[in-house]
């Protein structure tokens, strides 16, 4: 085994000595030219990383075993408002208000601590005041040598526009375009969620089912604009008539369920006998036309063991004799 540098100090008459002392200073160099091109291809796959983290829009950091910033892309230093320079040396405290430093840090400790992958849902607010939801992709970083977890590197997704759009699909399939009120398919969702709750309190549900009268005719004389009008106008007298809990919703054409949670079969009468006297006495107001109109009401309570579509089943039948014995009235199951 060679041993020292290029400075070893030989008789130059001792030739073995100084091809020994050659040997080893050429070992010497060698030994560190290999050093220096592993630390430049070191900074090379270094540059490239960072440079491939910079280009990509989601903030990405590194923070090390004691919580401290030890690397970031650009993303991170725009929603941190601060240079890389800035934020590596930084702690959470320094960078984020002191109530959210408090549970990032308190989150970065349990997963250094479990070790693995870390994913949350979170509502952030960029330096420049934009508030985004993103989700946290975190996970630990280890040591080679001892796996020892000694950081962890974090990036975050910016989900924000898929939260719009899932929202805006939620609503396009729980309502009725023309009135925004509940449609039927959500109607019956709401109805079995109350039947529980109903049943689990031996509380009263009962059910209306409301159509309009003769509003064909209304098309007929004002035109089908018209008739879109006075529906949305029939919803607006109904969101004021009905309060939490009770809700409604459009069956379809000009026919409307309402869901009366705790009322038995009087209350669930007097409820809708109000409903009928506002359509009654409220025009809608078409191109400085009063339209009038009227509704009729069948009203049925839950009865145990029954289904909704049966109750819905009877207060069809009630309405039906509504219109029967001349409308504008309310009939009970
Ligand atoms: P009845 O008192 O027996 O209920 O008579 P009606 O005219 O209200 O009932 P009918 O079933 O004969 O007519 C309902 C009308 O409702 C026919 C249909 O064109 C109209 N209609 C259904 N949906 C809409 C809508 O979204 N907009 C408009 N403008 N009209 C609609
Ligand atoms: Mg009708
Ligand atoms: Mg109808």
């Amino acid at each position: 085994m060679l041993e020292g540098g290029v400075d070893d100090v030989v008789d130059a008459d001792d030739t073995d000595l100084l091809l020994l002392a050659l040997k080893r200073a050429e070992l010497v160099i060698a030994r560190q030219g290999g050093l220096f091109r592993k630390c430049r291809d070191l900074a090379i796959e270094r540059d490239n990383l960072q440079s491939a983290i910079d280009n990509l829009p989601s903030p990405i950091f590194f923070k090390n075993r004691a919580g401290i910033y030890s690397g970031c892309n650009k993303a991170f230093e725009a929603f941190i408002g601060l240079p890389a320079s800035k934020v590596n040396g930084a702690s959470v405290y320094d960078v984020a208000p002191a109530e959210l430093a408090k549970v990032y840090e308190a989150a970065d400790e349990e997963l250094m601590q479990q070790g693995g992958v870390q994913i949350y849902e979170a509502d952030v607010c960029y330096a420049d005041g934009e508030r985004r939801t993103v989700t946290f992709h975190k996970a630990v970083t280890r040591d080679r040598v001892s796996g020892e977890v000694n950081g962890l590197a974090g990036s975050m997704l910016d989900i924000t526009e898929r939260k719009r759009l899932e929202e805006q699909l939620k609503w396009a399939a729980e309502r009725d375009a023309l009135t925004e009120a509940y449609n039927r398919r959500r109607f019956f969702e709401l109805a079995a969620a109350a039947k529980e709750r109903a049943q689990k309190t031996s509380a009263s549900l009962s059910i209306l089912v409301l159509d309009v009268d003769h509003f064909k005719l209304i098309n007929d004389r004002y035109g089908h604009a018209c008739g879109d009008a006075a529906l949305n106008h029939l919803v607006g007298l109904l969101k004021r008539e009905l309060q939490e809990p009770h809700i409604f919703a459009r069956a379809g054409g000009e026919e409307f369920y309402c869901l009366l949670e705790g009322c038995d079969l009087n209350e669930a009468f007097e409820i809708a006998e109000r409903i009928r006297k506002a359509v009654e006495t409220v025009p809608h107001l078409h191109d400085q036309q009063l339209i009038s109109m009227r509704v009729s009401i069948g009203a049925a309570t839950v009865r145990d063991g029954e289904k909704i579509s049966q109750t819905i089943a009877r207060a069809d039948e009630a309405l039906y004799s509504a219109k029967q014995a001349g409308r504008n009235r309310v009939c009970v199951a």
